[in-house]
């Protein structure tokens, strides 16, 4: 049965003048206050038209606490935090690497001060932006010379350009990947004007293949980290130090896009071997490329190492101010950079390296204790458990490596029919929260992988609100 209401709304200068709106015109101004009566009026006017609105409340009290639920949702930033307990560490959809304090300091530093980005302080002259990061990064790499670019998608576009345009880039036909998104090996050579020769075949390619390809028309020989996938069986690849050789008898650059790339060698640290930088430089590559929030753990950014005569050439390019660094990043990596002069407490300072490296002992003794609260706020609908659980790295590192986790599974209890239905709710009830919790649906559970969850107090706080 429904219930007619006759709606008599209190005028809006009424509403603006009474005491209960006096904090709201406060906090959110006037004019904001004004917007949002109307919009409310309007809604209820509608809402009783089309009878979906059988009773309500319409003291200016409760008018001013519907409109203020409406500002605070209006005002809170589309920049949110969330709980990434998705297994994947450097989720590119999750903004990749954490910061670490001295980054954070940096930024903030960078972003309130005006600052020497670029300017000489000893001789009072212009200076380059790169400066900055040069002597750390050479110190780091043993490169002879560093530019740093906007991410690596945009190292690997201004590199080819500025040594490649209108010539041909050979490259093997099982480095022909795509990483994601419009990142196509094939395409941004040839936006950068570069004109693909392909060689070998998919999972073998030798020195006589890249050798026959060479003539009058190359311009460089590129070889791609194949970051995202992997070959395994009958499979040949020419080592770079091979490449570089046989690149420089015919005086061609070899440049190298290491995708994730490493400035130390992560199996100290019981992680999977990732090629390092310093390696491909020692190899014999020409110019090396890599992301600064990948593995590295800084912020979004694109290191191009290498000969010093190339990297002048890149620098010369145009686009290269097109595809420039800001300040906030330049502070940033430099922070980065310097905690990699200690190794040892690398691990400890560096929170992407931190999470990568937790002992899965931690983890699973972590969900352990979490399980009953969650167990108890979720009730007879679900089962809970602590389980052992496979993460990775993300962003294109190691794909077919696993990090050993542990995990809350959530099973629902209910027919195999209703189980996704289950699934998607519980996942969507979730993201609802004021710091949406992410997890991922597998073997009809949703598993929240709880490497990354190192603010359990803020985690905990929320759950309360959770609405299933
Ligand atoms: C990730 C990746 C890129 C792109 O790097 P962004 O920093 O995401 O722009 C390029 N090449 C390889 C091999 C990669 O793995």
């Amino acid at each position: 049965m429904s219930v007619s209401v006759a709606l008599r709304l209190p005028s809006i200068d009424s509403l603006l003048r009474h005491p209960a709106c006096q904090p709201l015109a406060e906090r959110y101004g006037r004019d904001a206050l004004l917007t949002g009566f109307r919009q409310l009026l309007d809604d209820l006017r509608e809402a009783v038209v089309a009878g979906q609105l059988t009773a309500i409340e319409i003291s200016p009290e409760a008018l001013a606490g519907r409109v203020a639920e409406r500002l605070a949702l209006k005002q809170r930033s589309q920049v949110r935090r969330v709980f990434n307990l998705t297994g994947t560490v450097l989720h590119t959809n999750l903004g990749r690497a954490l910061l670490p304090e001295e980054a954070i300091d940096a930024v903030q530093l960078a972003a309130r001060y005006p600052l020497n980005l670029e300017f000489d302080l000893a001789s009072g002259k212009r200076g380059d932006r790169d400066d900055l990061i040069e002597g750390l990064i050479r110190e780091l790499t043993g490169a002879e010379a560093v530019t740093v670019v906007n991410n690596n998608a945009a190292a690997v576009l201004l590199t080819l350009n500025s040594l490649g345009a209108r010539k041909e880039g050979i490259i093997s036909r099982g480095e022909l990947i795509e990483i994601g998104g419009a990142f196509r090996i094939p395409d941004i050579m040839s936006r950068a004007g570069v004109r693909l020769h392909e060689v070998g075949t998919t999972n073998r390619t030798h020195a006589r293949d890249y050798e026959a390809a060479i003539g009058p028309r190359s311009g460089l020989i590129m070889r791609v980290h194949a970051s995202n996938y992997s070959i395994e069986g009958f499979t040949a690849r020419v080592p770079t130090s091979e490449l570089a050789v046989l690149a420089h008898r015919h005086d061609l650059p070899l440049l190298e896009d290491l995708g994730s790339g490493s400035l130390l060698d992560l199996t100290r640290w019981g992680l999977p071997a990732e090629p390092t930088v310093r390696q491909a430089l020692l190899d014999g590559a020409d110019i090396v490329t890599f992301s600064g929030d990948k593995l590295l753990g800084g912020p979004q950014a694109g290191v191009i190492v290498g000969r010093k005569d190339l990297i002048a050439k890149i620098k010369k390019n145009p686009l290269k101010r097109a595809l420039r660094v800001d300040k906030l990043t330049l502070a940033a990596l430099e922070a980065v950079l310097g905690l990699y002069r200690d190794p040892d407490r690398l691990a400890e300072r560096l929170p992407s390296l931190r999470l990568l490296t937790r002992p899965q002992a931690e983890i699973l003794a972590q969900a352990a204790r979490l399980q009953p609260a969650l167990s108890q706020l979720l009730g007879e609908g679900w089962t809970v458990t602590a389980q052992p659980a496979l993460g990775m790295i993300g962003s294109g590192s190691q794909p077919v490596a696993r990090l050993p986790s542990a995990a809350l599974c959530l099973r629902p209890q209910v027919s195999k029919r209703l189980r996704g239905r289950c699934l998607l709710n519980l996942e969507a009830a979730l993201r609802a929260l004021p710091i949406p919790v992410l997890g991922r649906i597998d073997d009809d559970a949703l598993w929240l992988d709880l490497r990354q969850l190192d603010d359990e107090p803020a985690w905990l706080a929320q759950l309360g609100q959770l609405q299933t």
